[in-house]
């Protein structure tokens, strides 16, 4: 036994597009071990999913020697929508061979009742942020994600807001341009069809006329000093301030904190969504809000998973 007995465990599965991780971590943010499979590996059909799912838990015990006993609960964080109280995932779209995966219940049937919660990636990260990261010792803060897609967790007097439906934090849906350009969603002129990761490489595709340039390649242009990626990042980060300015309007925060393309794009992308987002807001509202790259590190996904299995605890 590598840990000692009494030692609390918990398992956090981060179900992603391309891959999934399952990892062994404790209260205090550590992340003993890690297993990790892709999409190629079947996980992105229901129910052949399952069989990944548990295989990677298998593979992180036994390869930790861990105990399924030491094991205080599971935590999934998954791209939404998703209903967190019935624990299914509904139709993710980065998931499309799942619909309606109760998810929750499969793994409480698998690992003898082992309670199990399942929460949207933005919420779960918003959470873990609050624990650990940027969000300690605030009550107000969003956390946004900017990969793929954009979505919102909400800390709200210190509690996760979900709203009735579970769908509070859909700010990457928000129209910011009328008519603008088309987002998967079906709608147009969403923040996430302008300022997401995923549309920072659509709008690099149609500039360099390569349809392989990608988010994290317009990125790297631009800090190698390319004019046309500076500028395609600089109009992301425009239009994110503006989603921001009117996010902060409604919820009048303390802080907010950017995840993925938003933290790795660097300085020059953050000055001008803060530009933006002080020029869009009464100064009453913005004079003392931060706008901060995410602090959980590269862990950040594994933690969000983490964050949301020991939310166990509120339920005990
Ligand atoms: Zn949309």
């Amino acid at each position: 036994v590598l840990f000692p007995v009494d030692s609390e465990l918990y398992v956090a599965l981060d179900i992603g597009g391309t891959k999934c991780a399952a990892s062994l971590g404790t209260a205090d943010a550590k992340i003993l071990s890690r297993v990790e499979a892709s999409t190629s590996d079947g996980l992105d059909e229901w129910p052949a999913a399952g069989d990944v799912l548990c295989d990677l838990i298998y593979r992180l015990l036994e390869g930790s020697k861990t105990q399924l006993s030491l094991i205080k609960s599971i935590g999934v964080s998954c791209g939404g929508p998703l209903d967190p109280t019935a624990g299914t995932v509904l139709n993710p779209p980065n998931l499309p061979g799942w619909k309606n995966v109760p998810l929750k219940s499969f793994l409480e049937a698998k690992y003898q009742g082992l309670p199990t919660l399942l929460e949207n990636d933005a919420n779960a990260t918003a959470l873990a942020e609050q624990r650990w990261g940027a969000g300690v010792g605030l009550k107000d803060f969003a956390y946004l994600t900017c990969g793929t897609g954009i979505g919102a967790g909400l800390i709200l007097s210190g509690h996760l807001y979900r709203g009735k439906r579970d769908l509070a934090g859909e700010l990457g849906h928000a129209v910011i341009v009328p008519n603008g350009p088309e987002c998967l969603c079906g709608k147009r002129g969403c923040l996430e069809a302008l300022s997401s990761g995923g549309a920072i490489g659509r709008a690099g595709a149609v500039a360099y006329g390569d349809l392989s340039v990608t988010g994290k390649i317009v990125i790297e242009r631009a800090a190698a000093g390319d004019s046309v990626a500076t500028g395609i990042l600089m109009n992301a980060a425009f239009y994110l301030g503006i989603g921001i300015a009117n996010l902060l309007h409604t919820l009048d925060l303390q802080r907010v904190v950017l995840g993925s393309v938003a933290a790795y794009a660097g300085g020059l992308f953050l000055k001008e969504v803060r530009e933006t987002v002080s020029s869009n807001t009464w100064s009453s509202i913005c004079h003392d809000v931060s706008i901060v790259p995410s602090g959980l590190g590269p862990q950040s996904q594994d933690l969000a998973a983490l964050a949301i299995a020991l939310s166990v605890e509120d339920l005990l």
